[in-house]
C-alpha cells in the first residue's frame, strides 16, 4: 500500500467524481425503495446526508489529512458499512439491494483488488447488522416497477463512469511507462541513445545484416584532449562541446542512422546499409565541420575528432567483435595523430580523408 500523500491524493480526486455519481443515483435508488416503508424524518435525513453530503465531506476529510491513501480508505470503509446499512433499511428488497451490493463491489475491486472486495464485503456485512439493529429485520421479496426505474440510472452511469476512470487511469499509467521506458534508454545531457541502448540497437542491426546479408558500419567517435579542455576552459564548456557534437550528429546523418553516447566523450553511430568508403566520407565531413566550429563562450576553442569505422563483417560470430575492430581503428586513428577517420582493416591512414593536423 502506498505511503505518499502524492498518490493517495490522487486518488480521492479520482473517487471524488465517482462517489459523487454513485452516491447521488444511489440516492434515487435507495429513496424509492424506502419510500413505501414512512421512514422517520432522521432516515431521511441520513439518506440525504449519505447521498448528497457525504462525497464532498470525503473529499476534505482526505484532502486535509496528512495522509490522504488512509483516509480515502477509510472513507471506501464508511461507503461500504452504509452500503451495508441501507440494505438492510430498505428489508432486503431484491433489486434495490442487489444493485447497491454489486455496485460497491464493482468500486472496491477496482480500488483494491480482491483483498479490498473482502474487506468492504465484511463491512458491509457489519452495516448490515446494525441496520437489521435499527430496523425491523424483514424480507420484501417483491420490486415494485418504480423501484425498477429508480434502479435504472445508477445500473448505467455508475459503470460506465467507474469504466471511464480505470481506463483514464490505464492510459496515464501506459504513457508514464513510455517515458520512463525512453528515459531509461536516453543520455540526459546529449539526448542520444545512452551506452545499453545503443547496443542494443547495434545487435539488432547485426542480426539484421547476417539475416538480410546487407552490409553496413558503425563508426567509434572520440573527441581529442577532452580531458584538457574541461581542464583549460571548464566542465561547463567540455559539455557544450559534448552536446555540439550530439546536435551535428543528429543533423547530419540520415534517420536511419542511429548515433548513441557510448560514454564519456565517446559516440558511436551505426550506418545500415552503408559501404564502408561512403560511411567513412561522411564520417570525414562531419569531423571537418566539427573542427571549423566556433564557441562563442570561448572563441579560442577548437575540438578535433578521432574516428575509427569498421564494415559488418559476415564472418563475425557476434556484434561484440564488429565492436572491437572499430575500436581498433579508433586506437589507430588516436596513435596516429588524432583528428582523422581511420577505417578497420586498413592498415594504415585513408591518406585521401585526412586533414593536415
Ligand atoms: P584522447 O585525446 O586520448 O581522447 O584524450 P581525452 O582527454 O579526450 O580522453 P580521456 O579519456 O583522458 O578524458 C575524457 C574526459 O572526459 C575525462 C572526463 O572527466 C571527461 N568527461 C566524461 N564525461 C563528461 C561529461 O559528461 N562532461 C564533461 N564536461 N566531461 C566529461
Ligand atoms: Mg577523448
Amino acid at each position: 500500500m502506498a505511503k505518499t500523500g502524492g498518490k493517495g491524493f490522487s486518488l480521492a480526486k479520482r473517487f471524488y467524481t465517482s462517489r459523487t455519481l454513485g452516491l447521488a443515483l444511489g440516492l434515487v435508488c435507495v429513496s424509492a425503495a424506502m419510500y413505501p416503508l414512512d421512514p422517520a424524518p432522521w432516515v431521511w435525513a441520513l439518506m440525504l446526508l449519505n447521498g448528497l453530503l457525504w462525497p464532498h465531506l470525503a473529499y476534505q476529510w482526505s484532502r486535509r489529512s496528512p495522509v490522504p491513501y488512509h483516509a480515502e480508505y477509510r472513507n471506501l470503509l464508511v461507503d461500504a458499512f452504509l452500503g451495508g446499512f441501507w440494505v438492510a433499511a430498505m428489508q432486503f428488497n431484491p433489486l434495490p439491494s442487489a444493485t447497491t451490493i454489486s455496485m460497491m463491489a464493482m468500486n472496491n475491486v477496482a480500488i483494491g483488488g480482491l483483498r479490498f472486495l473482502l474487506v468492504g464485503s465484511v463491512v458491509q456485512i457489519f452495516g448490515m447488522g446494525a441496520g437489521m439493529l435499527i430496523f425491523t429485520p424483514l424480507f420484501i421479496a417483491q420490486t415494485s416497477q418504480l423501484q425498477l426505474y429508480a434502479c435504472l440510472p445508477l445500473l448505467c452511469l455508475y459503470p460506465l463512469a467507474l469504466g471511464w476512470i480505470c481506463f483514464r487511469q490505464a492510459d496515464t499509467l501506459g504513457r508514464h511507462k513510455r517515458e520512463l521506458l525512453a528515459l531509461s534508454r536516453t543520455d540526459s545531457l546529449t539526448g542520444l541513445l545512452n551506452h545499453g541502448a545503443w547496443k542494443d540497437q547495434l545487435e539488432v542491426e547485426f542480426q539484421r545484416c547476417h539475416r538480410t546479408h546487407q552490409g553496413g558500419a558503425i563508426a567509434l567517435i572520440d573527441i581529442d584532449h577532452f580531458k584538457t579542455i574541461n581542464d583549460t576552459y571548464g566542465h561547463v564548456a567540455g559539455d557544450i562541446v559534448l552536446r555540439q557534437l550530439s546536435k551535428m550528429l543528429k543533423q547530419n546523418l540520415r534517420a536511419t542512422d542511429v548515433a548513441g553516447r557510448y560514454g564519456g566523450d565517446e559516440f558511436c553511430v551505426i550506418l545500415p546499409d552503408l559501404p564502408l568508403s561512403s560511411a567513412a566520407l561522411v564520417m570525414d565531413a562531419l569531423r571537418d565541420r566539427f573542427a571549423t566550429l566556433g564557441y562563442e563562450q570561448s572563441p579560442a576553442l577548437k575540438v578535433s575528432l578521432s574516428i575509427g569505422l569498421a564494415a559488418f563483417n559476415p564472418a563475425h560470430s557476434d556484434a561484440t567483435l564488429w565492436l572491437n575492430d572499430a575500436d581498433q581503428a579508433l586506437y589507430e586513428a588516436k596513435s596516429t595523430g588524432r583528428n582523422r577517420v581511420i577505417c578497420c582493416g586498413d592498415g594504415k591512414p585513408r591518406r585521401e580523408l585526412l586533414d593536415p593536423v
